[in-house]
């Protein structure tokens, strides 16, 4: 029984240090501004930017594919503020973005 018991320690261990080494190697760094300026679009998806939805546009933006703000449905207000952001919020590699409004 104490042996079984000490087996299983063991096992259960090992197993939460593969875990964990599996964590650190395969980290997967997230940008937090893809979800910030998702949730700052109006969230209608219509395409009309040209990207597949909202998230598309915002992908688009932060990965430095385009660098207009183009959402027509947004309010010049919340375009200027998604700007203000991008402009002033660096990434992961501490370099901030150039983008312009319509
Ligand atoms: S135009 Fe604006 S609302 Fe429409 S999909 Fe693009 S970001 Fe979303």
């Amino acid at each position: 029984m104490i042996e079984a018991l000490i087996v299983m320690l063991v096992l259960g261990c090992a197993m939460g240090l593969i875990l964990y080494a599996a964590a650190v190697v395969f980290k997967v760094e997230v940008d937090e501004r893809l979800e910030k300026v998702t949730e700052m679009l109006p969230g209608y998806n219509c395409g009309s930017c040209g990207h597949p939805g909202c998230s598309g546009l915002a992908a688009a933006l932060v990965n430095g594919e385009t660098d207009t703000v183009n959402c027509r449905p947004c309010k010049p207000e919340r375009r200027a503020e998604i700007v203000d952001y991008l402009n002033s919020t660096p990434g992961p590699d501490g370099n901030t973005l150039k983008v312009k409004s319509i």
